[in-house]
């Protein structure tokens, strides 16, 4: 028998645990996983003046994300596009703080913008 608060071990003869006082239970439910955390896309963009600015206000606010492809594309300036991936319980205050930027990234999709280089 198995305590669910503290996960101590009894003998079969216990009902409750002495340390919790909570009844014990014949399996423990499965350990959660603290570490296990998701990242989702939130948007794309191939700007790096987007990316500074997008870093500076995630940081700022003390969201949890990376951006996935973002060492690839320097060698390929422009080619591929950087995708913000933010960790899933932070997506929708990420993307509430995004979303009023005028920015030249969209959501998952195509450009709407598009720099031009000046020769
Ligand atoms: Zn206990």
């Amino acid at each position: 028998m198995f305590c669910p608060k503290c996960r101590s071990e009894y003998r079969e003869d216990f009902t409750s645990c002495t340390d919790c006082n909570v009844p014990l239970v014949s399996e423990l439910p499965p350990e959660s996983k603290p570490g296990f955390v998701d990242y989702k896309e939130v948007l794309s963009t191939n700007s790096p003046s987007d990316r500074a600015l997008i870093k500076s206000i995630l940081d700022a606010e003390g969201i949890t994300y990376f951006f996935q492809g973002e060492y690839v594309s320097a060698y390929v300036y422009n080619a591929i596009p950087v995708r913000l991936m933010v960790r899933e319980d932070h997506v929708q205050k990420a993307m509430d703080i995004l979303k009023d930027l005028d920015l030249s990234f969209t959501f998952g999709g195509l450009s709407s913008e598009n720099e031009k280089d000046e020769d």
